[in-house]
């Protein structure tokens, strides 16, 4: 009879290991899909799920930059303000600080003038205290650098209009207005003299740090909570917005990539549980099967019923694996990562999470297996869809859309790609597991030319180098 339990068992991961499975082919038929959305974005508004949202930037940090700068990151539970001391091109970045502080629950769904208040309250308490930049004059207007991490229709590089928001935040009012006004009205208030010089998204805010060290920096990517890329575009291939000049004769274009979908991208029952139950179903469908926000709980949802379906993991009506969300992806990732010979760690989740104890080693080996299952088709998804951007800016040794290789001397130009978040940062079989996939689609020759570059900190301190690059005073 056990034996049979066994076999049920034994079947419910073979099909989810079918079912989620990413061999080379499919992400080929991801990367292509990719590269055709975003054609299709940067056609017309709303043709299709990725935004490919104008970001106004068109020339990035190289080094030249100097004074001191801030930045204000907004984007998910914490809210940063940093300082920023630049050098120029031989000493570099000379100084920063940055202070993080929880937004408090209750100011996510009050009202635009409340969270701009506080905003800049702890802005005006941060210059304040760190205020002996002695360099400039007592009443010199500082430049700002805003990181917003909300989907936003920008009208310059300096303002835009919050479309919706999003990671728990509801204030209506402030849909629909310019955010970098909200702010700047706020420190008026506050007497705050500071104008916000440059208003990013956090992967523009990467993209700038990398190409700030690198100047081979095409694109950036964030793995974090949720998942997003943006990257440097011809302004010419923006043909929804005819005629747009720039000085560079490119643009960062925010792609809002998490709402990518495809047909084919491996779906399970899971993920349509996962996507059912959300708050935003039918949203972020490439998010929800590869950003840290989600990882945890598919597992979840794939061992619950390998519990249901035998009883190797005991009795568990009275455990807590019932709960949504209640597998965080860093506990996944402990346990994905254990390496002790009695996988001690999936023992202690289990047991101090879960609430569920003495499970047998062939059944922690079990968890192991579907952790790695979904970080694998997360990790692989993630580098078919960096690959996409390199297809559509023809850097994947190939020529743009034709599908042609070209001459090798195109594929031995150097294509860095700034990378943030510690999805990526801190799981290092995520990390391997997209590399692996990276040199896998693109092949050895082309993928050795390819960097993908961890910028730290980027989404804040490079929206201070873009108020540098974009202040008045320059
Ligand atoms: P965000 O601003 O999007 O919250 P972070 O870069 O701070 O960006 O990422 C936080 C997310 O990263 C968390 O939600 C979590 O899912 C994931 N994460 C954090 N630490 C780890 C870890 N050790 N292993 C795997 N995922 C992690």
């Amino acid at each position: 009879k056990s034996r049979r339990r066994w076999e049920r068992v034994v079947g419910v991961l073979r099909e989810f290991e079918e079912g989620c499975s990413t061999p080379l082919a499919r992400l080929r038929q991801v990367v292509d899909a990719m590269a055709v959305e975003m054609h299709a974005g940067l056609a017309s508004d709303g043709g299709s799920k990725l935004k490919m949202l104008l970001t106004f930037v068109d020339s990035l940090p190289d080094g030249d930059e100097k004074g001191i700068y801030y930045a204000l990151d907004l984007g998910g539970t914490n809210f940063r303000v940093l300082r920023v001391q630049l050098g120029g091109k031989v000493s570099g970045i000379l100084q920063r600080q940055v202070e993080s502080q929880p937004i408090p629950q209750e100011l996510m769904t009050s009202t635009s003038e409340e969270l701009f208040d506080f905003i800049a309250m702890t802005l005006k308490d941060f210059v304040e205290r760190e205020g002996n930049d002695s360099e400039s004059p007592p009443n010199k207007r500082r430049e700002l650098g805003f990181t917003f991490s909300f989907p936003v229709r920008q009208t310059s590089v300096s303002s835009g209009v919050l479309i919706k928001w999003t990671k728990g935040f509801a204030i209506d009012d402030t849909v629909g207005r310019d955010v970098a006004e909200c702010l700047e009205e706020a420190m008026m208030r506050r007497g705050l003299n500071m104008r916000v010089a440059a208003l990013v998204n956090d992967t523009v805010g990467t993209l700038a740090l990398g190409h700030y060290h690198d100047e081979d920096t095409v694109a950036a990517v964030v793995f974090g909570t949720g998942t997003n890329a943006c990257y440097v575009e011809r302004a010419d291939a923006i043909i929804k917005c005819q005629g747009l000049l720039t000085n560079s004769g490119g643009m960062v274009v925010n792609m809002e990539w998490g709402n990518f979908w495809s047909s084919h991208l491996p779906k399970t029952p899971y993920d349509t549980s996962l996507d059912a139950d959300s708050p935003n179903p039918l949203d972020q469908g490439f998010e929800k099967m590869i950003s840290g926000m989600y990882l945890g709980d598919i597992a979840r949802r794939v061992i619950l019923r390998v519990a249901q379906e035998s009883d190797i993991f005991g009795d568990i009506t009275s455990s807590r694996i019932h709960e949504p969300y209640i597998l965080r992806t860093p506990m996944m990732a402990a346990m994905h990562e254990d390496g002790s010979p009695d996988l001690r760690e999936v023992e202690r989740v289990f047991r101090e999470t879960l609430q569920i104890t003495n499970i047998p080693l062939k059944a922690r080996r079990l968890v192991v297996r579907v952790c790695d299952m979904v970080t694998r088709r997360a990790a692989r998804l993630a580098a078919a869809g960096i690959v996409g951007i390199l297809r559509k800016i023809g850097r994947d040794g190939r020529a743009a859309a034709g599908g042609r290789r070209t001459e090798s001397s195109s594929s031995a130009r150097r294509t860095v790609i700034a990378i943030e978040g510690h999805l990526y940062v801190d799981y290092s079989m995520f990390q391997e597991y997209l590399k692996e996939a990276m040199v896998e689609i693109l092949g050895e020759d082309v993928a050795q030319n390819v960097f993908l570059r961890i910028s730290e900190d980027g989404s804040g301190i490079g929206a201070a180098l873009l108020a540098a690059s974009h202040s008045s005073s320059i």
